[in-house]
């Protein structure tokens, strides 16, 4: 036996997969596995080794997830975009292994070591721009990467405010889409959350909520449940506007004849109480962006290149004279009760 309960390969420090990585420390662990980090004995190089859980619909999801990084790599062999590459893939004791580049720490763990401070608007613009790029690439080979968060996007060891997306794990080309409900939940995009046909959409939508993240140290919609999740949104935006509404297969999860039900908590947040400008800090400039990343219908959305277009890119951070910083009041939001069921 190889497995502990999980699924998961039990590893040991030291110990040699396929005869040839030797693991040196665990980096993640998610639902779909476990990341190593590793000493790649055939050239002294380190690598990152991602063990896939035994199990059937793991292992073809990660079919899925080697096709789709086998393509980014074919379009981008000098591997000049800021996306992770490939290396080799095999089975080992029944598990899948995906030998990828070693990267560095992802978003989520430098705002830990940061004490989740706020990032400055300089280095979010700089992780901005390269995502931006690596999603015009993606809607260039027409795949969606469906796990934006800051969890997947990997800071590049030994290169300054480089980052790189990773874990494509969800991934799925726009002509083969399997799921109709995918994303983390504070990441996840209105049509996804509605039942609504998606594309790459949904992906400018996550880098909205992750640039807001980065700029507040904490997540813009931190929902509990997609009925929170969706009260969330409504604050800040409004009633989901009445095309949406119509398109949804979904609505009944969320309304009883046009009311909101209320969430798990029992609460009832009031569309358009909260404005947008009070839980995004920065410029005008900033907020204009991710409210442009953040549109209720996607096809309002920017598009990759239509956002490396806008003034928040293209102005030079000692121009943002307006820069003001969240009133600390603001920064813990409290449900706005409106009716409290028991
Ligand atoms: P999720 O639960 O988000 O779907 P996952 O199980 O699909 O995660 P990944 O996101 O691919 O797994 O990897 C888990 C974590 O391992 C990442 O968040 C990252 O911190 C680390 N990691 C993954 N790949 C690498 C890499 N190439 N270099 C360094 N760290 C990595
Ligand atoms: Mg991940
Ligand atoms: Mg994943």
């Amino acid at each position: 036996v190889f497995d502990d309960e999980k699924g998961n390969l039990i590893l040991y420090k030291r110990d040699h997969i396929a005869f040839r990585y030797e693991i040196i420390r665990l980096l993640g662990q998610g639902s779909f596995g476990q990341v190593c980090e590793c000493l790649d004995h055939k050239d002294n190089s380190k690598v990152a080794v991602k063990i896939i859980k035994n199990s059937k619909n793991l292992a073809s999801q990660a079919q899925v997830e080697i096709k789709i990084l086998k393509i980014l790599n074919e379009n981008d062999p000098n591997n000049e975009q800021s996306i992770l590459h490939i290396k080799d893939s095999f089975i080992f004791r029944n598990h899948i292994c995906i030998i990828t580049e070693l990267l560095g720490k992802n978003l989520y763990e430098l705002q830990i070591s940061k004490n989740f401070c706020s990032f400055p608007i300089s280095l979010i613009k700089k992780f901005a721009i390269q995502i931006l790029n690596a999603f015009k690439f993606l809607e260039s080979l027409k795949i969606i990467h469906c796990d934006i968060k800051p969890e997947n996007i990997l800071l590049m060891p030994n290169e300054r405010s480089k980052i790189k997306i990773a874990d494509f794990g969800s991934s799925c080309l726009l002509s083969e889409k399997i799921f109709t409900y995918i994303q983390s939940r504070f990441y996840r995009a209105p049509e996804v959350l509605l039942g609504i046909n998606y594309g790459c959409g949904i992906d400018m939508w996550s880098l909205g909520c992750v640039l807001v993240e980065l700029a507040n140290g904490k997540p813009l919609f931190p929902a509990d449940c997609e009925r929170e999740l969706l009260q969330l949104i409504m604050e800040v935006k409004g009633f989901v506007p009445p095309d949406m509404l119509l398109q949804s297969i979904r609505k009944n999860k969320f309304f009883n004849q046009g009311e909101i039900l209320p969430d798990k908590h029992g609460n009832i947040r009031k569309p358009l109480s909260v404005k947008f400008s009070e839980v995004v800090p920065g410029d005008y400039l900033f907020l204009d962006f991710v409210e442009r990343c953040l549109e209720w219908e996607p096809w309002k959305r920017m598009t990759p290149e239509e956002a490396l277009e806008h003034s928040w890119i293209k102005t030079h951070d000692t121009e943002n004279i307006l820069e003001k910083s969240l009133p600390s009041r603001l920064l813990r939001r409290k449900p706005f009760l409106i009716k409290k069921l028991v």
